[in-house]
């Protein structure tokens, strides 16, 4: 059997976005900002798409959706059209506040503003691997110009204070900004229930294709391009539109928001079901309390057993989990949420993710949650024979 609990990394497509999008490859071929025929026949698919999203997300029409070409593009535009935009024109307001577990797209970025004058504060995560709103508002000073906040965390799931930050954020006159990637089809998102200025968001996050995302923005907060060289998105990116991948993202939108309920039931209820019986694995533990995180996420340590060679033995059952972030998998380093919270070195190096989506079966969870058991004590035998080898050699 093939069970798939990845999903945070990334997702399948949904099988009606990809038949939506099917036609774009084939005879609906035109560039949408040509003026033949071919162009005219693609437009009315844009507008739909777009209007998915302002749908799903709840979003004014007078507000921007921006296409990016992923969530880490999103993230750049932000960081750096707040930078060109604020920060270079008046040193004076350089501070952003920000989390210690974003995403490397939010920390690289950071990284390399703070060589151009950006003071950046990180909050840490509590021992839950969540946020206090009190502690972002107490890292603002009167320099900020920026709070970002993811809207969950990629590892843990755990759902930081999006609207309490950002109410506090639009009273004190500062931009906000939310990488709501791990949020869309797993939590509501109503952008006008929220003083939210800059989202970012990734298709193939919730069952649309890989290579294409957006920036949603707030009227009046426009950001200076980073792409020049075309009038596409009203000159705000140029760059010849991907009108399939724009379109499947559209749909996928659409599902994920139509899917939030069921997510939170049905997902829920799978992820529960795991996670009460691996719990029950001795010297275990789980992170965050699931009322706190998104509906179907789990990180977990098994004391004593590598995360990695837990990943192996489980591919070998042909279980797909993590251990952290897989733009970092390759480095087989402890997983950063853990290093973040930080109370005891050794989960971070134990720690598995394992990410549900609403394609997870229960066959699937029921053969998993037997597969997991006997992995961890087929492991664990085998660190306590080679910790006896090694006292008796
Ligand atoms: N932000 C978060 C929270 C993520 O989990 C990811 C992907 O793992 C990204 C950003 C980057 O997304 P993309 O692959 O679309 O660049």
């Amino acid at each position: 059997m093939k069970v798939y609990l990845d999903n945070n990394a990334t997702t399948k497509i949904d099988p009606l976005v990809k038949v939506k999008m099917q036609p774009f490859f084939e005879e609906l071929y035109g560039n949408p900002n040509s003026l033949h025929q071919y162009g005219m026949d693609v437009r009315p698919a844009l507008n739909v798409a777009l209007g998915e999203m302002y749908d799903a997300l709840n979003a004014p029409d007078a507000d921007d959706i921006l296409i990016t070409s992923c969530a880490t593009e999103s993230n750049n535009t932000v960081l750096k059209g707040i930078f060109f935009k604020h920060i270079l024109k008046n040193p004076e307001k350089n501070h952003i506040v920000t989390t210690a577990v974003e995403h490397p797209s939010m920390q690289d970025t950071l990284l390399y503003l703070s060589d151009y004058g950006v003071d950046v504060t990180y909050v840490d995560v509590d021992k839950n691997g969540g946020i206090s709103a009190e502690a972002i508002k107490a890292a603002v000073t009167d320099k900020t110009i920026l709070i970002s906040m993811m809207w969950a965390n990629n590892e843990t799931g755990m759902i930081f204070p999006i609207e309490e930050v950002s109410s506090f954020a639009k009273e004190k006159d500062i931009l906000f900004h939310t990488d709501a990637v791990q949020a869309i089809g797993k939590l509501k998102v109503d952008l006008s229930a929220v003083n939210i200025d800059y989202l970012t968001f990734s298709a193939h996050k919730f069952h649309g294709p890989k290579g294409i995302g957006g920036l949603y923005v707030k009227k009046g907060k426009q950001l200076p391009n980073l792409l020049h060289g075309g009038e596409q998105m009203g000159g705000k990116r140029a760059g010849t539109l991907n009108v399939a991948y724009i379109v499947g993202m559209g749909l996928a939108m659409k599902q994920a928001a139509n899917h939030v309920e069921k997510i939170n039931i049905d997902v829920r209820r799978l992820r529960d079901k795991l996670e009460d019986a691996l719990i029950k694995i001795s010297d275990t533990i789980v992170v965050g309390p699931r009322a706190l995180r998104t509906p179907n996420t789990i990180l977990i340590s098994l004391r004593g057993i590598e995360g990695e060679s837990m990943l192996w033995d489980l591919n070998k059952s042909g279980i797909a989990a993590s251990t952290g972030s897989a733009c970092a998998s390759e480095s087989l380093e402890a997983n950063p949420v853990m290093n973040a919270i930080g109370e005891d070195p050794e989960l971070a190096h134990t720690a598995m993710r394992l990410s549900l989506s609403r394609f997870t079966t229960e066959k699937e969870i029921d053969y998993t949650i037997d597969a997991f058991t006997a992995a961890a004590e087929r492991l664990r035998s085998i660190s306590s024979t080679y910790a006896y080898t090694n006292e008796v050699g």
